[in-house]
């Protein structure tokens, strides 16, 4: 692109980011603008063509924390608000859209090995398949074990869904990822993304992932305008850990969903909790959770870029926590011992800071 056609989109863009994606400074866009001619093409069709709403979510956390349920559910309540809401799965386990559609549908990286890499082979209907609620459902599928990368195929899903006109149909694109590792792979989906959410339980391990996955938001908005746009607390009852957390490493909780055998049970039925409440309306107030997400991010937050806390002193603040935080410990502590309750902790935390 040469520099007076730069020039112009760029004044351009200016004016379509000011008058509709108050969200993210203007600034930031410039100075991207400025550094990364990779971004142009993106951010000029993302601002200029696509038009006023095209948001793109990247949901996170640690495995069988729940993300694909969670994202399901999300993606309904999106729909529920008049969007058209495509979710690509982008766990190799492939089965984040299954409640959607009630099966596993072909992955992106299946069907375009069995076309040989043709993309002008592949039709719209071989690899996006709609769902209940209207929302569309692609899988990327994951590279061969042991070999390839989850950032190549999250490559390749998005540059299929570009060539086929796909990619900007849609209001809401929400990429469920998996996040024990975020290596460079597993963070690509952060390079489309608007906003990352993170879903997490009351738990270390699930907090140890969400903070891996915060370094990796943070490093990403360097070069990208994303924001992190908070934690969803999953299958939780409690959430003081959560709060301790937040309270150190600054960020929105969306949401905290309890333990819920009807989710469970949908899951098993290959259905959302949407479809099944349709039949049981009892279950409604559990769609209600994923409708104030939904709305929550609709209204486009102001999201953070959050900074990540040194794994040592991620250890040290939930040890201590355990040990003198949480009022509640400290409460049955009372009529025993004042040392440190270590027999009340839980199996979220198996080793301590002392
Ligand atoms: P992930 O995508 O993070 O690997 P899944 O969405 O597959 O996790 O969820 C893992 C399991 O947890 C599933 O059996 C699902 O039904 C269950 N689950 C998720 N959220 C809840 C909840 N709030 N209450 C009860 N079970 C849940
Ligand atoms: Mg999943």
């Amino acid at each position: 692109m040469n520099s007076r056609l730069k020039t112009f989109f760029k004044q351009k863009i200016n004016l379509i980011l000011d008058c509709f994606l108050p969200k993210f400074k203007i600034e930031d866009h410039i100075n991207l603008l400025s550094q990364k001619d990779i971004f142009w093409d993106q951010i000029v069709w993302e601002s200029l063509f696509k038009g006023i709403f095209f948001m793109k979510l990247a949901v996170y956390g640690k495995g069988g924390i729940g993300k694909s349920t969670t994202s399901c559910n999300i993606s309904i309540a999106l729909a529920r608000r008049g969007k058209k809401v495509l979710q690509i799965g982008c766990d190799p386990k492939h089965d984040s859209t299954f409640t959607l559609t009630g099966f596993l549908i072909p992955t992106i990286i299946d069907t375009l090995q069995a076309k040989d890499y043709h993309y002008e082979d592949v039709w719209p209907e071989d690899v996006i398949y709609q769902g209940y609620g209207q929302v569309d459902s692609v899988e990327a599928g994951g590279p061969p074990a042991g070999a390839g990368c989850g950032g190549y195929v999250v490559g390749e899903t998005v540059k299929l869904l570009k060539e086929l006109n796909a990619f900007y149909e849609y209001d809401v694109i929400l990429f469920d990822v998996l996040g024990d590792v975020v290596c460079g792979g597993f963070a690509a989906p952060l390079n489309y993304a608007d906003y990352c959410l993170i879903v997490t339980d009351n738990g270390f391990d699930a907090l140890f992932a969400a903070n891996r996955i915060v370094a990796s938001v943070r490093e990403k908005s360097k070069t990208h305008p994303l924001r992190l746009a908070g934690l969803i607390g999953n299958r939780t009852a409690k959430r003081d850990l959560i709060d301790k957390y937040v309270e150190v490493c600054p960020m929105p909780v969306l949401e905290v969903l309890p333990l819920i055998e009807d989710i469970r049970v949908s899951r098993v039925k290959g259905k959302t909790v949407f479809e099944m409440a349709e039949s049981e309306p009892t279950l409604t107030y559990i769609c209600d959770f994923y409708l104030n997400i939904a709305d929550q991010l609709l209204s486009q937050p102001e999201g953070v870029i959050p900074n990540e806390l040194e794994d040592r002193e991620l250890f040290t603040l939930l040890s201590t926590f355990y040990l003198t935080g949480s009022p509640k410990l400290e409460s049955e502590a009372e009529n025993s011992t004042k040392k440190p309750n270590t027999t009340n902790l839980t199996n979220d935390l198996d080793f301590l800071i002392l």
